[in-house]
């Protein structure tokens, strides 16, 4: 173990531990190499604003949407999305009401319902909104990609979308 910080330090010095021998670091640095050899999934680019933007109405969205379920698995494993949607929430009594923020998912229909009409009415554009503003408007909002490399809209999506792969497909042929 390392301390990153002072306060860190304080709770490592606290623990009754015996300094990890050679081949205890040796197997750690093994354990790790390992683990980074089996991951060969990747994006094509670590900025991929320009190059998802340019292809809003590629074929392959279409191709997207009709496997995805819509079922906001992804949005909800993702360790940066923060959709929320507003709720009023009325007492029992009837006298008063709740205002709360509650979590959402863009890939939900209501997500889009905006003054009478829907923004995003199919899932071709939801899927869209999703991996464009994760991975390209994320860049204007934030100064960086809104994907930390985590895989976890892979492992928890009911029907194997890959973003690297749909990323790929969107990508091919320019030069992110
Ligand atoms: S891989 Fe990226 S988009 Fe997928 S869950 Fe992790 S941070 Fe979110
Ligand atoms: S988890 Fe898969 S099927 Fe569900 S909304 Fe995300 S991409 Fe679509």
């Amino acid at each position: 173990m390392q301390a990153g910080t002072a306060k860190g330090a304080d709770v490592l010095s606290a623990l009754q531990l015996a300094p990890a021998t050679s081949q205890q670091i040796e197997a750690a640095i093994q354990q790790g190499q390992a683990a980074a050899a089996s991951q060969t999934r990747a994006l094509p680019g670590h900025h991929l604003r320009d190059a998802l933007m340019s292809q809003l109405e590629h074929p392959r969205w279409d191709d997207v949407a009709a496997r995805c379920l819509a079922c906001g698995n992804c949005t909800a494993v993702c360790p940066t999305c923060f959709c929320h949607a507003e709720a009023d929430v009325p007492a029992l009594d009837g006298q008063s009401s709740r205002h709360e923020r509650v979590w959402d998912s863009c890939f939900g229909e209501a997500h889009g319902h905006l003054h009478g009409s829907n923004v995003r009415p199919d899932i071709r554009s939801r899927y869209r909104q999703w991996l464009t503003h994760k991975l390209a408007t994320w860049h204007d909002q934030f100064g960086r990609s809104g994907c930390v490399g985590c895989g976890r809209c892979i492992a928890w999506c009911p029907v194997g979308i890959d973003l690297t792969e749909e990323v790929a497909a969107l990508t091919a042929g320019s030069q992110p």
